[in-house]
Parts: C-alpha cells; structure tokens; sequence
C-alpha cells in the first residue's frame, strides 16, 4: 500500500482567464484525487522536498542563511536564536512546515507565466510576524510545461505493457527534472521571505548568480543553484530530424543546461544522470558540483544553445506567445486572487491532500505506478 504520510496539506489549482464580471476565485479550480495532472505536480512537489532536505542542499541552505544574516538584520525570534548560536535547526524546521503543509500550486499560463518557468508571489506575514507556508506566498508553475509533462505520463501508462517509448521517457526525465527543480528554487524565494519575514524586503543584491538581480536586489533563487549544481539551470528544446522524413528538422524532446555566470561555458546534464536524481541519489552528484563530473554533465557549445537549427526556446509556440500578451488575465496574479488563494474559506474548506513517500520516489522513476491522493 501507500506507506507513511510525508507531503500534507497538499493543494493544486489550474488557473483560466476569467470571464468578464465573474468573482474572483472563479478561475481557479481546485484539482481532485483523481487528476493525473495533480499526482504529476505531487510528484513534482515530493522531488523538489526530497531535494531541499538532502545533505548536500542542507550545506547550501546553511551558506544562503549566513549570507542573509550578514546582509540583514533580522529579529524574528528564530532567526535572533540562530544568530546567537542557540539554534541549529532553522533549515529543517523550515523544511518541516512546507513538508506538513505545503504552499498552494497554481497550474497557469495566464499572463507574463506563459513564458516563465514558475513564479512565487509572497505575501506579507501577519500582525504577530509568523509565517505559515500556506499563507505567506502562492507558487505558479508553467502550464505549457506541466501539461507537456503530464502528457508524457499519459503516453507512458497507455504503454504500460509494451516498453514505453524513448522519446516519452526522455521528455518525462527532462521534464520532472526541470520543474522539479524550478519547484525547489520557488521554496528557495519562500526561505528567504521565512528568514526576513517582509514582503517587500528584497533579497541583498550580492546573493544571486548569472545574469540575475540587479543592484537594488539579488535573485536568491539563482544563488541556490549555483551552489548546489555549479551553474544555473536552462533548458531547451532539441531539434531533431523528423522520423518520416530525416530531411526535415522537428522539435524533439527538451535539454537541461547548466550555465557558468558570465555564458561562457554550459553542460548538458547526462540521462543517467537525470535518473539518478529522479531516484534521489542526491548526494552522488550535488554540492561538489555536478559540472565537474564527468558522469554526470557533457560540455555543449555555448553558441549552439539560442541557435534554432539545434535547439528551440520552449516558449516559442506562436499560442504562448499570444497568452503572453492576453493581459485581460492580469500580468501577474493580484493581491485581490492571492488573497482568495490563500483566504480562510480555502484553507478551512477547500479539501486538501497527503501523499507518501514511497509512492512519489517510485513514480518519479516509473510513472505508470500508483500515486494515491488521500482526502485530509
Ligand atoms: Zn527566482
């Protein structure tokens, strides 16, 4: 059966347009147990945590700490007990309150998400400055890559008997990966609010990496992945000869990159190596930097990767393109729909899931076993 509980209090929406003179709140419906789009997110959910609580991103974790106490002057009482050195656990505590209750997941590519990857919008704590992950922010994950997931997975089981395709697992691979870690890097901006505790209180501008921040804030979440992957995390699409006709070119499955900060060098991440994370062998490749291993990571050329004759931007289907501009969504959710996101009425009333461990570490290498979705 299913073993013990691990993620709790779990919650995806997929998000619409929504039609004129409507509430808000009705573009936002609440996936059921039976989605195969919520038990890909869960799965996703289940990697990003397993990620964040391995040995290698506690040291991380520990490093982006110190650096935002030397930036920051922080009084919130477990940040003062840290400082004094009369706490050691804030980054498991921290891990502990998402594990139990993890922070609402909207599923949209309405408004400036159809081209990103994922988003979190946070919200400032409440009058006694405390911080509940299901109230202090929302993360959005791309729907155009979910959906291209979640397809893959459907490909996958409906081959369930016959070996599945290369082409499918390899997108799935990629794919889980890619949002795995974009899962991660969102409840990476989610630590950093729980260390400072202030909406508006940017990260200091020298925690980033790449060509992210800019003299007035830093981009923790590129920070993060430099440190524990050596670089930070691209992907594209590959461009392949077309099976029926070798003289045509079509979109093939995607790539992840790693990036050195200044471009210069980039490394593809190894299929073997893409299993192996997805089987939570974290500490085989992570902190020691996965770019020198040469198992794990092969050198790609730089130049390559914005050229369409080899790769594609994923965000480049004319569709997304025009959801971009499709403002009557909004650019970015409102206060007015976080609110709603986060208010009481769904937290108190809207069902809520757990899930366990083992289903979601064997689903992320075989996606044609079971992930249950237990009503809380
Ligand atoms: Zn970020």
């Amino acid at each position: 059966m299913s073993g013990t509980t691990y993620l709790s209090g779990l919650r995806v929406f997929r998000q619409r347009s929504r039609q004129v003179g409507a509430a808000v709140g009705s573009e936002f419906e609440l996936l059921g147990a039976q989605s195969l789009t919520f038990k890909t997110v869960a799965s996703l959910a289940g990697f990003a945590l397993d990620l964040l609580r391995s040995r290698p991103n506690h040291i991380v974790f520990k490093s982006l700490t110190n650096r935002i106490l030397d930036e920051r002057d922080l009084h919130q009482a477990p940040m003062k007990l840290y400082k004094e050195g009369k706490s050691d656990d804030i980054v498991t505590t921290f891990l502990e309150d998402i594990r139990c209750s993890f922070p609402h997941i909207v599923v949209t590519d309405v408004g400036h998400i159809a081209v990103m990857n994922g988003r979190t919008t946070k919200r400032n704590c409440d009058a006694g400055n405390n911080f509940y992950p299901q109230k202090s922010g929302v993360i959005e994950l791309n729907a155009i890559l979910v959906g291209k997931l979640v397809d893959a997975v459907a490909a996958i089981k409906a081959n369930r008997r016959s070996s599945p395709s290369t082409y499918d697992m390899e997108v799935y691979r990629a794919l889980h990966v890619r949002l795995g870690i974009t899962l991660a890097h969102e409840l990476v901006h989610l630590y950093t609010h729980y260390l400072v505790r202030r909406q508006q209180s940017h990260t200091p501008p020298n925690i980033t990496y790449g060509p992210y921040g800019d003299d007035r804030k830093g981009e923790s979440g590129r920070y993060w992945e430099e440190r524990l992957f050596g670089g930070y995390i691209d992907m594209q699409d590959k461009v392949e000869p077309d099976p029926s006709d070798s003289r045509k070119l079509v979109r093939g499955p995607p790539v992840i990159g790693i990036w050195d900060g200044h471009q210069r060098k980039l490394w593809q991440i190894r299929t073997k190596a893409l299993d192996d994370l997805l089987g939570r062998e974290f500490s085989k490749y992570l902190g020691d930097q996965l770019i020198d291993h040469a198992g794990a990571t092969s050198a790609l050329r730089p130049e390559r990767w914005n050229d369409s004759r080899y790769y594609l931007d994923p965000f480049t289907d004319p569709r997304d393109r025009a959801r971009e501009k499709d403002r009557a969504g909004g650019w970015e959710l409102s206060a007015a729909q976080v609110n709603y996101l986060v208010s009481e009425q769904v937290r108190d009333h809207a069902p809520k899931y757990a899930v366990s461990r083992t289903e979601l570490q064997r689903f992320s290498n075989d996606p044609t076993l079971a992930v249950t979705l237990r009503v809380m």
